[in-house]
């Protein structure tokens, strides 16, 4: 039986007291808490390995050299890339996609070119398609999702044709907490040679992710959501696509030579990685992946299903409860309006308890309106969480409800 509460401690913040009241930390699905090994991680990057990496000939420069590509090494095998050269550093899942949009799209996207997107995609899976398409003049398509929440897969055999470039999609949806069959979804996009890209920001703290066996072309999340540090993300491209593919950004480290007649780029992956990158948060990142990796996936997975069936069905006792995201394959996120409460109001009320959640759109708002509502209440668990935190959130929104008499 899994306990959360041997890795509480790992957590300080987590022990917190909030206007008086424990800390409830239900907002994971925004960014999830750091363990006492990642926060020492940066702690001694800084103070004991601080040096910029791959040009320095001296001790410091290649130690944090080798800790950073020991770190793309581990994201590798942590999501069974086939190389390192295949894992990119970004600043997180949002600069990822439009990487890909930009690169992708100015290599491989004309005019009359198609791109599917879902209808239940964060806006970073959704604007920089966008943006792709006005520039190149190509058309940008939505499949759309049923009421609760699962997506039509023969619309999306609808859509595609020879025009089809790319089908971008979310391996769990932030708002509805859907899990969709990416493998599936891949196949059938590659059986019109469009290529996919998966958007793990939702997915990777909660499932064991293998990018060949999705035979995903690009695979991107950011190390926030996995108890990494913020301002550090990754890219998985295919190593022959990410070969094909243009720069994002200029400047040092991408290039091979430069002269101002002509500059060459770098091989993989630098050609993507302008700048100095964020060497100490690659390292806390690599030390989060150990983490989860020793609680193990399959326990997390496991343990956070709980909860939600335990949260689904407690809440669902209160009267006038409205979840939003009944697909039967669904992740730890319970998206819900009781009554006329406005979710802004739920949210404070909640917080004066010290529970956090968050209310809104969740920067997903075609999710919204296929409901026409302004936003939810969105509870989200991770593995740290307890069912007698879920007893508190349930108390929480029946005092709410006294409140507002609702
Ligand atoms: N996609 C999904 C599904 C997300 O939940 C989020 C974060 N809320 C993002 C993309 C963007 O991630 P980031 O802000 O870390 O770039």
């Amino acid at each position: 039986m899994f306990n959360p509460d041997i890795y509480r401690h790992d957590f300080p913040i987590l022990s917190q007291q909030i206007y008086g009241k424990p800390l409830v930390y239900f907002d994971n699905a925004a960014t999830t808490q750091k363990p006492l090994c990642v926060v020492e991680k940066i702690k001694s990057g800084y103070l004991e390995q601080n040096a910029n990496i791959h040009r320095g000939v001296h001790f410091l420069s290649e130690r944090a050299t080798e800790a950073h590509e020991a770190a793309r090494q581990k994201v590798q095998q942590f999501i069974n890339a086939n190389s390192s050269n295949e894992i990119v550093f970004t600043r997180g899942t949002t600069e990822a996609i439009n990487l890909v949009a930009f690169s992708f799209g100015e290599t491989f996207c004309k005019a009359d070119d198609e791109i599917i997107v879902t209808e239940m995609e964060h806006h970073s899976n959704i604007v920089p398609w966008q943006m792709m398409c006005e520039r190149k003049g190509a058309i940008l398509k939505v499949v759309h999702f049923d009421d609760n929440g699962v997506l039509n897969i023969e619309e999306l055999r609808s859509l595609l044709n020879e025009k089809t470039k790319l089908v971008a999609i979310a391996q769990v949806s932030n708002t509805l907490g859907t899990i969709n069959p990416v493998k599936e979804i891949a196949t059938i996009a590659h059986q019109y040679g469009a290529k996919v890209l998966i958007d793990g920001a939702q997915s990777i703290p909660h499932i064991k992710v293998d990018v060949q066996s999705i035979d995903a072309d690009f695979f991107v999340f950011s190390a926030h959501k996995i108890y990494g540090p913020t301002g550090i993300g990754v890219l998985y491209g295919k190593e022959t696509l990410l070969e094909k593919m243009q720069p994002y950004q200029g400047g040092g480290e991408m290039i091979q030579k430069v002269t101002f007649e002509k500059t060459t780029y770098n091989e993989l992956p630098f050609k993507f990685e302008a700048g100095t990158p964020d060497f100490i948060g690659s390292t806390a990142l690599a030390e989060a992946l150990n983490y989860v990796e020793k609680i193990g996936m399959a326990n997390i997975a496991e343990h956070e299903h709980q909860l939600l069936c335990y949260a689904q069905e407690k809440l669902s006792a209160i009267e006038k409860m409205r979840f939003f995201g009944n697909s039967p394959k669904k992740s730890g996120v319970l998206s819900f309006l009781v009554g006329n409460i406005h979710p802004y109001d739920m949210g404070s009320i909640l917080d004066k308890l010290g529970i956090a959640v968050r209310t809104g759109h969740h920067c997903a708002q075609p999710v919204m309106d296929h409901f026409g509502i302004e936003g939810t209440v969105r509870a989200s668990f991770s593995f740290y969480n307890t069912k007698e935190e879920i007893d508190i959130l349930y108390n929480g929104i029946l005092r709410a409800q006294k409140m507002f008499k609702n």
